[in-house]
């Protein structure tokens, strides 16, 4: 690791998947004007970041069974744990979570340890609850899971559409370049779909207020369009893209004529056929989704209907005209690029044999896992029925961020050997702790993210880890190292773990994969210290040009080079039963999400006043119809319950929602409120590719507190 910097330094912020530049000597920090993501600008959060590292209680030290412990102590711990637990009853026993918070180098040393090291893989990341469904979109299109656009095309298109996301306060900085390039260009519109009037959609040339789950309709409505108004491109589809029958045997059908869709949909005809008029005569579209295509029991086939619509008019990784999922979290794509996800391997190779050996042979392993690992709420499953008996959870707090939370701390509690690493001990995940190590965090080490356009930069440190706070890769690597695999693990700190990850995409990668960073491997430690922000493909023969948008050549990553229709039928949320006794005007559809000034469960920005005052308390809206007929009034404490356990919030309107839904911001945990956390209420449904949580749609009931 190296030390801290003295002086100003350049970095990277902590929160969201923008990316932005930072500058800072650990008293000042601003935004870096050098940044491509950012171009000096920041938003609330990562202004705030130097007041947010002065936590309420760090964890300074190893604690084991709730004492003092030393790393030694805590390290053979549990390398004695986990080997006698593989010869009691296999590696599948042993279960990682982990998050997009970690630097690529943490993510790396994981994915390495657990599938190549102990033998499986059930590893998995928070960036499944995100954005897991967008990967297997990508992965179901492309051949490989690649974002095709940049930030660029956002200030390039002349139609933007964006999809389930309040851009305005989950991805402030690229919603602030959206504003400036709509400024600049009168000509370009904005189109939001989503359930709520967000503060995005508030914007928006025209806003979709679609009924909840029916974005397949809608997109398969707009590929019918296409299809009866000249808007393919045939000779794009007959050159770059399979699947074209199937697709149109699927659409041949009177339900996507506009009238059924805006039916279906629960939107304007007119607004509809405005919508679809627009993207068919507009060559230079994009379309950005988020949390509400992906946290879905449909979030694959949503991705795919967007995807579907940019492949029949040729506009995929182009100036200005491409699809764009947007990450959450500040390394979720770097976690997808080194196989953090349970369903890959490592360097975007999956379980096929000739993968399984490659990596093997590049990690000289003497075991390997050979099939996919369990999934976020599988994993959780699996310790609640002590399948798993020892899980290590490191920065992500699943105790409030899963769904059916109530049941993920029983098997948290229960767990035989629970392992967090965390920055603080006041979390509820590390509360139920049996081993707490302490982390060193932002600021504190360096490391390597890429952000939603592919663009990798630097995390630097600019002072010391207090107390004994060690980065994660050492305390994952040191592990390895007790366990009898010293030589895979003897790295001397973050540059040679980089350097191995990058040599690994390289490593008998004939163009197979996009994901090439061989070029990163062949630097030292000082042009490596000294990297600045680029997107990958880095390789030199490569123009600058073709590293900002993948695709553009009509050449994708499946075995026939072709990118895949995909003909997907809409399906319904899948709900809970409403609860028997449940009163009339008082049963709601729930949506979750964001607010602009905290992050996550409110571990990293909730002690600040600064970033809490905006809303201070957990709230849930419904519009004034809703209101009234419910009987209850605006501002009073209510229980909201659903099938799987009860919460308490404040009562407020929101005329922006629909009649009968509701909303509740995701943060709260039981640290700041009574009870507070709303991933209580949400069913444990996911969808069957992803394995991602339907977290949007939950149904349920209010009474009077
Ligand atoms: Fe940080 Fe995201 Fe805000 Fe940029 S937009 S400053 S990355 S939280």
């Amino acid at each position: 690791e190296p030390q801290a910097q003295s002086g100003a330094i350049k970095t990277t912020c902590a929160y969201c998947g923008v990316g932005c530049g930072i500058q800072t000597n650990g008293q000042q920090l601003t935004g870096d004007s050098d940044h491509p993501a950012n171009h000096g600008a920041l938003c609330i959060k990562g202004a705030s970041l130097l007041e947010t590292m002065a936590y309420p209680q760090r964890l300074l030290y190893p604690r084991v069974a709730g004492k003092h412990a030393s790393w030694d102590q805590a390290l053979d711990h549990i390398a004695e744990r986990f080997t006698q637990i593989i010869d009691e009853s296999g590696p599948e026993a042993i279960g990682f979570y982990v998050s997009g918070q970690l630097m690529t180098e943490d993510y790396y040393v994981a994915n390495k340890l657990m599938k190549g090291y102990l033998g499986a893989a059930n590893i998995d990341t928070n960036s499944r609850l995100c954005m897991s469904s967008a990967v297997m979109a990508h992965q179901r299109a492309f051949g490989e899971d690649v974002v095709p656009a940049c930030y660029a095309d956002l200030e390039l298109c002349n139609l933007l559409v964006i999809v389930g996301a309040n851009t305005a306060w989950t991805h402030p900085i690229v919603f602030r370049r959206i504003q400036q390039a709509r400024s600049r260009n009168p000509q370009l519109k904005l189109v939001v779909i989503d359930p709520r009037k967000t503060m995005t959609a508030e914007q928006a040339d025209l806003h979709l207020p679609l009924r909840p789950g029916s974005d397949v309709a809608l997109f398969n409505g707009l590929c019918r369009y296409l299809q009866q108004n000249n808007g393919l491109d045939e000779r794009y589809i007959a050159d770059h893209v399979s699947g074209y029958a199937e697709l149109s045997q699927l659409l041949d059908s009177a339900e996507y004529e506009p009238a059924a869709v805006a039916a279906t949909c629960g939107v304007n005809e007119r607004d509809l056929r405005a919508f679809y008029h627009w993207f068919c005569r507009e060559p230079k579209s994009v379309t950005l989704f988020c949390q509400g295509v992906n946290q879905s029991n449909q979030g694959t086939d949503k991705g795919n209907s967007i995807i579907n619509a940019h492949l029949l008019t040729g506009r995929v990784g182009k100036p200005g005209a491409s699809p764009f999922s947007i990450t959450g979290q500040p390394n979720a794509m770097g976690g997808r690029e080194v196989g953090g996800l349970a369903t890959q391997l490592a360097a975007h190779m999956g379980f096929s044999e000739q993968h399984c050996d490659r990596v093997q042979r590049f990690w000289r392993s003497p075991t390997i896992a050979r099939k996919p690992g369990l999934k976020a709420v599988d994993l959780f499953t699996a310790v609640h029925e002590k399948k798993i008996r020892a899980l290590w959870v490191i920065a992500t707090n699943p105790a409030i961020s899963l769904p059916d939370s109530a049941r993920v701390r029983e098997a948290l509690a229960n767990c035989e050997l629970l392992i967090v690493s965390e920055m603080t001990p006041n979390t509820d995940t590390a509360k139920f702790a049996d081993i707490l190590l302490p982390a060193a965090g932002w600021g504190e080490r360096g490391g390597t993210v890429t952000n939603s356009e592919r663009c990798i930069s630097r995390q630097r440190a600019f002072t010391a880890p207090p107390g004994e706070a060690r980065p994660d890769w050492w305390a994952l690597a040191e592990v390895g190292k007790r366990m009898g695999f010293a030589e895979a693990f003897a790295y001397q700190g973050l540059n040679d773990i980089l350097r191995e990850f990058a040599a690994l995409t390289a490593f008998e990668n004939q163009g197979e994969r996009q994901l090439h960073l061989g070029e990163l491997a062949k630097l030292s430690d000082a042009e490596l210290d000294a990297w600045q922000p680029a997107r990958w493909p880095l390789n030199p023969a490569v123009s600058i040009v073709e590293r900002d948008r993948r695709f553009g050549d009509g050449h994708f990553s499946t075995p026939d080079g072709k990118a895949r229709l995909m003909a997907v039928q809409p399906q319904l949320p899948q709900l809970d039963l409403p609860a028997p006794d449940a009163s009339p005007g008082r049963n709601w559809l729930l949506n979750t999400g964001r607010l602009r000034d905290q992050w996550h469960t409110m571990t990293r920005t909730g002690h600040l006043t600064r970033l809490m005052e905006t809303e201070p308390y957990p709230r849930i809206s419904v519009n004034h119809t809703t209101l009234l007929a419910s009987g209850l009034e605006q501002g009073q404490l209510v229980w909201i319950g659903s099938r799987r356990d009860q919460v308490l919030a404040r009562l407020e309107r929101d005329d922006g929602l629909a009649d009968d839904e509701a909303f509740m911001p995701m943060h709260w945990s039981d640290l700041f409120t009574a009870r507070g956390g709303v991933n209580r209420l949400v069913a444990p449904v996911v969808d069957p590719i992803s394995g991602q949580p339907q977290f949007k749609q939950s149904r349920v009931q209010v009474q009077p507190f």
